[in-house]
């Protein structure tokens, strides 16, 4: 009896793991389709200027508008995209249309903000993406000052040298660069130091912790002067209280962004409630 309750079991956790296949290869499926079905979309979140309080420039976050289920966050598919390597198509588009609503609000009159894009660790390691950025930003002398690229410390630490030319090239077009996620992946003082960057992102757990600790709060202090020394600017992700951001402003930190000022916006909502004042 025993062993038929275990056979059945074993029966239910095949099953299980059938349907998990079958989901993923319908989700590749499905994302596969959806760059060519127009389904994919930017929503954008204003980075603010802490001494000013004014907005500097607005980060594009993807988002698949899926017509079964509606919005889903990037965080249930950038992975696959990157497994499958949709990543570079999905990258070039999500490098376009930021680039496209940029040099809109310049046409309409708005020099001061500018535009960043997360890129993926594959991405930048592609052969070709030094080129391709170089024929994004020349439809308009405008796009290369204004455009930002977000990398992850992972994306250096694969290969510090290939790293480093990249990024060489990048900067010569007028681009600049943005180390995301500061703080959560393996640096060392020597790497940042060599790396041809502008600013630091602080990760947002450390500013989750800063008002709670008194060591997270040294820490971020740590970070912001590491930053500075090198003279880097220094964003702070995930700011959700008038608290943090008080605190941010004592520490000398140069930008916040974060629930606090602004979610994610659709571009209507972004363009209605932040930039026309900017105009
Ligand atoms: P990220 O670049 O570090 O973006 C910050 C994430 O934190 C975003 O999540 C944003 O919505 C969220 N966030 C912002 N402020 C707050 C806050 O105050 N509290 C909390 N709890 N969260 C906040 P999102 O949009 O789900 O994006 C997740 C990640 O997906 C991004 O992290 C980025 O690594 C990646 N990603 C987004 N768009 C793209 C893209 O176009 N290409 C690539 N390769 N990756 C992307
Ligand atoms: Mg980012
Ligand atoms: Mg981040
Ligand atoms: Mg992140």
């Amino acid at each position: 009896k025993k062993a038929k309750v275990e056979g059945h079991r074993h029966l239910f956790y095949t099953q299980k793991m059938t349907d998990t296949v079958a989901q993923r290869l319908n989700l590749e499926n499905q994302l596969r389709q959806a760059l060519d079905k127009n389904e994919f979309v930017l929503h954008y979140q204003p980075k603010v200027n802490l001494a000013s309080g004014e907005i500097t420039g607005v980060e594009a976050l993807i988002r698949w508008n899926d017509p079964l289920t509606g919005l889903v966050l990037p965080d249930s598919f950038i992975s696959i995209l990157e497994e499958t390597g949709l990543i570079y198509d999905v990258g070039l588009w999500a490098l376009h249309q930021a680039l496209q609503d940029f040099l809109r609000w310049r046409a309409a009159g708005l020099n001061a903000v500018r535009i960043a894009v997360n890129v993926s660790p594959l991405q930048m390691r592609h052969p070709g993406f030094a080129a391709a950025i170089e024929q994004i930003v020349a439809i308009d002398p405008r796009a290369a000052q204004g455009l930002e690229l977000e990398i992850t410390e992972g994306m250096v630490m694969a290969d510090m040298k290939q790293a480093i030319s990249s990024l060489h090239a990048i900067r010569a077009l007028g681009i600049s660069i943005a180390i995301d996620d500061f703080g959560t992946g393996y640096s060392s003082l020597g790497y940042l130091s060599k790396l041809p960057v502008d600013t630091l992102k602080i990760d947002r757990m450390f500013i989750a912790d800063m008002v709670t600790d008194p060591q997270g709060l040294s820490l971020v202090s740590t970070i912001i002067n590491l930053a500075h020394s090198l003279q880097l600017k220094v964003v702070a992700e995930g700011v959700e209280t008038e608290e943090q951001s008080r605190l941010l402003r004592l520490l000398k930190c140069d930008q916040i962004q974060g629930y606090l000022f602004s979610k994610p916006l659709a571009v209507e909502v972004l363009e209605e409630t932040f930039l026309r004042r900017l105009g």
